[in-house]
């Protein structure tokens, strides 16, 4: 397995100016892994300086022969695919499984839809006034400053460069400090498939200083960011000193709702893994059952015994479902939350604690968590970002849609029915980004992704990512225009 400890700067892996590093950590047991170089104000510097000058090697490619990069890179991403598996599932707690199954298959398939995305990307002539041309070109905004989170860092690094680069800007990436080996990875087989230096930099720094620099930087034409809603406040103060376009994948709280004739068994397998997949840290999860009351009973009865038989423990097994938070930090801000719930009222149908097996409590270990609560509570409004649920009952679609929308996010949400109008029209009103019906957190490079609210603005994926990452420039021509003059003398 490669373990990249340094920045890349301009196609070199160095160190940062001040010689500093950051200690990366494996949840598993708190064991370190590396001390990767960290970047400060002036390594950010150079980093963009870079990434500005490669802009002109970057034009000099046609749209298809960029594209050809992407697709080359998702081959290569397949070559190494258990490799990268392993080192993410090392570095973030992820089961294998899932990093197998999921995080490496979904980054490839990224690269590869842009890849071909890349010449897909058509201007459009405007029916305009007699005697004038005018067409829209899109173009590349220039250089893109990225920040990535903690919580699916290989595949969020594909999210952000693969519409980037096909759309012809080049790159500044932060990755989160607690988790850069991944996208430090996918940078070096960026290299070895022939991307040119300076196209993609790569610094691995502190939110507070690299982030909050790359934020500021006069040449960075857009900030791109996901993680907290706190954090995405100070993104757009930093940001606006420069007027710097902003796109913002911020936090969550999803609603999922199991209406009287959802099909039980369906929705309890779907909102399991709306809320337990990789701990429970995603943005989408569906961290809000509100379940009508003729189901309750039975619902979580199966939804709890699927939640008490989740095997929890090493990552590496390929038998483990569940396996640590990403870092004691974020540890011992879930446990808080169990705190907070059991003060408020909370009933703990099973879960709120680490595992009682010795060897998990080295490492960042929660066990899944179902909370009956009040919508009043702090845990129904709050991102806990955890292997936590809270629950909540309604008897009337109004309650429902009342209770599914009380909430300042807005990102994804989930509902189980077999009435098609009810569907449709919970579809269309509910206060999200993305709306799954019969299932959950379905995702693809194809389908715009991105919230409305405290949510954030924006959308990754699709043809809505490649719109993100360019300007509309228009242009007007006079080709036969008899134009009377302004000022007649
Ligand atoms: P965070 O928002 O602080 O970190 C995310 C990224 O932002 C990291 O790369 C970090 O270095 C960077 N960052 C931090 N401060 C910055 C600043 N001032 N300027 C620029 N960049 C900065 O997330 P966290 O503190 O690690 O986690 C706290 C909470 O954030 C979680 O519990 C969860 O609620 C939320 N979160 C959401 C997502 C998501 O996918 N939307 C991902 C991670 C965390």
């Amino acid at each position: 397995m490669k373990i990249i400890d340094k920045l890349l700067i301009n196609g070199e892996w160095v160190d940062g100016e001040a010689g500093t590093t950051i200690d990366v950590l494996n949840p598993y047991d708190n064991s370190l892994i590396a001390k990767v170089a960290e970047a400060k104000e002036a390594d950010v510097d150079k980093a963009v300086a870079a990434a500005k000058a490669a802009m002109t090697v970057w034009k000099s490619f046609s749209a298809s022969e960029r594209g050809h990069f992407l697709l080359k890179l998702a081959d290569k991403i397949e070559e190494n695919a258990e490799e990268l598996a392993q080192l993410e599932t090392m570095d973030t707690g992820h089961p294998i499984r899932d990093t197998r199954n999921l995080d490496v298959q979904r980054t490839a398939y990224c690269f590869r839809y842009f890849g071909g995305m890349a010449d897909k990307l058509e201007g459009s002539v405007i029916p305009v006034d007699s005697g004038f041309l005018n067409y829209m070109d899109r173009q590349p905004i220039g250089v893109v400053g990225q920040i990535v989170p903690w919580n699916f860092p290989l595949m969020f690094t594909s999210w952000k460069m693969a519409p980037a680069l096909a759309a012809g800007n080049t790159v500044v990436i932060k990755p989160a400090e607690l988790t850069p080996l991944s996208t430090l990875r996918i940078a070096d087989l960026m290299m070895e498939v022939g991307i040119p230096a300076g196209v993609v930099n790569v610094i691995v720094g502190r939110g507070s200083i690299a982030g909050q620099h790359l934020a500021e930087h006069e040449d960075v034409g857009k900030i791109c960011f996901t993680g907290s809603t706190a954090v995405g406040e100070k993104i757009i103060q930093a940001s606006a000193k420069t007027i710097k376009k902003v796109q913002l994948e911020l936090g969550g709280k999803g609603a999922n709702i199991i209406f009287e004739d959802a099909n039980i068994p369906a929705a309890v397998g779907g909102s399991a893994f709306a809320i337990f997949h990789n701990q429970g840290q995603a943005c989408i999860a569906g961290s809000r059952l509100i379940i009508h009351e003729n189901v309750v009973d039975e619902f979580l009865e199966k939804f709890t015994a699927l939640a008490k038989s989740i095997k929890v423990g090493d990552p590496t097994d390929p038998a483990t479902e569940m396996g640590p938070l990403t870092s004691q930090m974020h540890l011992d801000r879930v446990l808080e939350y169990c705190k907070i719930a059991k003060e408020q009222g909370g009933e703990f149908l099973t879960g709120g604690h680490q595992p009682d097996d010795e060897t998990l409590k080295k490492g960042c270990f929660v066990m899944p968590t179902i909370v009956k609560c009040k919508s009043t509570d702090r845990v129904f409004h709050e991102e806990v970002f955890g292997p936590f649920v809270v629950v909540t009952t309604f008897k009337t679609d109004e309650e429902a849609m009342e209770l599914a929308n009380a909430t300042e996010y807005g990102l994804g949400s989930g509902l189980w029915t077999s009435n098609i109008s009810r569907a449709h029209k919970f579809a269309r009103e509910i206060h999200a980004g993305m709306v799954w019906i019969n299932c959950y957190k379905r995702v693809n490079p194809a389908s715009p992704f991105g919230g409305v609210g405290r949510s954030g603005y924006g959308r990754e994926m699709g043809f809505e990512a490649m719109r993100e990452y360019t300007v509309a420039k228009s242009i007007w021509v006079n080709i036969d225009a008899k134009i009377p003059p302004f000022y007649p003398r």
